[in-house]
């Protein structure tokens, strides 16, 4: 049986290849740790090593140069609930239906956190986003799971490992007394400092920080770095209340003003890209960087007025969907050259079978997406709104077709069809006739439509209500009709 031991693999994953060697069974791949970290609304365009010119992300940039960057990754949902539900389960948000605050993930459904759980790993989770949250049932397979927008006993939810999981039932009178607050990057070196202090043997820890999403209110010195000094207009706090009224119509946006948001928001950029080299840092100081296997990614992008609208929800354009994709193998796994970059059409979704792939672990049969080190063929991915009735849309290598079956205020009607080679901001849709591309296109995407709503039909409603101070935390993070 051959067995590769190789340069920079860990004492401890040495001396469990040896037992397994010496039990007699194939020990398989290493099993490295395990750090996936969502930074919430980052859009791929204004991260650094995508060729943005600001430098934003000194950090990830560096995680980029040693392990591999997709330059072409999508979340299937320009929204947090189901864009976070679609990479812990690989799932199109049409077949894992959580699809709006209140909509939860059904038990039988399989969750990353499940499936390295039921591999031995301690899985651990801290999230700043509600609409990523136990709100959902999105802790399913964490053995514990922290809630950092909570404070006192429902901060923390920690799970039994096996048999059925208890629904997190609701105690109204404590829900209506539970303070609720916006999560600050700097809330989580401290989480995963006390995590590596705990030594677990096999860690998965999930991070999912609120930076860059709005509010753009990072600490003074990121904020000064970013926003031009002599900018006085009315976007110059960075706060959502501001965006949502311009949205609303009742603010007007000049270029000066999208020029101050953008700005604001790539301080709040910098801001958490700071924070996630200072667990990067912990993690070095803790001797598990080099063999840990770590993705940063994002739940979906943001938009600055590209199409008259600020922040992320309603639209399918790329501002709103294409997000930063980073892997970095262990030292020693897979035959991948540090910096390489890929062009490939990827999703979010790509990473729980990705992570099965790598580990050569039994992963659920059936899923969206597809190992990352076989996505190099043409692909189709589909995208949906958040709309109780959504918009559909289809984005390939080349092309992006949007279905407007529903159009809602600030939508276009009917259908758009992009040559993303020709125009690539989206602004100039292509008649139908002059694409031959578009029908087929279109075909697929009523076929996928069609099955999404056979399954929302066949498949019983799992929902929670949400407090009304849950719901005042979403309307500070924007989430307002
Ligand atoms: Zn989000």
């Amino acid at each position: 049986m051959p067995v590769r031991l190789h340069r920079g693999m860990s004492r401890l994953t040495i001396v469990s290849v040896l037992a397994a060697v010496a039990a007699g069974c194939d020990p398989g791949p290493p099993r490295p740790p395990i750090v996936l970290i969502v930074m919430d609304a980052l859009g791929a365009e204004h991260v650094s090593h995508l060729g943005y010119e600001r430098e934003t992300t000194p950090h990830l940039d560096a995680l980029a140069a040693e392990g591999i960057t997709f330059t072409q990754a999508f979340s299937p949902a320009p929204y947090t609930q189901a864009g976070i539900a679609s990479l812990l389960t690989g799932l199109l948000p049409g077949r894992h239906l959580v699809v709006h605050s209140g909509a939860t993930l059904r038990g039988e459904l399989v969750t990353l956190a499940e499936i390295l759980r039921a591999q031995g790993y301690r899985t651990r989770g801290a999230v700043s986003n509600l609409n990523g949250s136990s709100a959902l049932s999105l802790e399913q397979g964490f053995d514990s799971f922290l809630e950092l927008f909570r404070e006192g006993e429902q901060r923390e939810r920690i799970l039994p490992s096996g048999g059925p999981r208890p629904r997190v039932t609701r105690d109204d009178s404590r829900a209506e007394r539970e303070t609720l607050h916006v999560v600050r990057g700097d809330e989580f070196p401290p989480v995963v400092a006390g995590w590596l202090e705990e030594g677990d043997e096999l860690p998965f820890y999930y991070l999912h920080l609120l930076e860059p999403h709005c509010p753009y209110q990072p600490p003074e010195e990121f904020r000064t770095r970013f926003l031009d000094p002599e900018y006085a207009g009315p976007f110059g706090e960075g706060d959502t209340k501001t965006l949502v009224q311009s949205v609303r119509g009742e603010v007007t946006a000049e270029a000066a003003d999208v020029a101050a948001a953008r700005a604001l928001y790539d301080a709040n950029l910098a801001y958490g890209d700071a924070i996630v080299g200072e667990i990067f840092d912990l993690l070095r100081a803790a001797g598990l960087y080099d063999e840990a296997l770590i993705v940063v990614t994002s739940d979906h992008g943001e938009a600055f007025w590209q199409h008259d609208l600020w922040g992320h929800n309603l639209h399918l354009y790329d501002e709103m969907i294409r997000v930063p994709l980073i892997v970095k193998l262990p030292d020693g796994m897979g035959d991948v050259a540090p910096g390489t970059r890929s062009d490939a059409l990827v999703s979010t979704m790509d990473v729980l079978p990705s992570l099965c792939d790598w580990l050569d672990l039994p992963g659920p049969r059936d899923l969206d997406g597809i190992p990352l080190a076989s996505a190099d063929g043409p692909r189709s991915l589909v995208l949906r709104t958040n709309h109780k009735e959504p918009t559909y849309g289809l984005r390939t290598q080349g092309s992006k077709l949007i279905l407007h079956e529903n159009p809602v205020a600030g939508s276009r009607q009917g259908i758009e069809f992009f040559d993303l080679a020709s125009d690539p901001g989206e602004q100039s849709p292509l008649e139908l006739t002059q694409a031959e591309r578009a029908s087929e296109q279109l075909d697929e995407l009523l076929d996928a439509r069609f099955l999404f709503d056979r399954i929302a039909q066949e498949t019983a409603a799992a929902a929670q209500e949400l407090s009304p101070n849950e719901e005042d935390l979403l309307d500070q993070l924007g989430y307002t009709e």
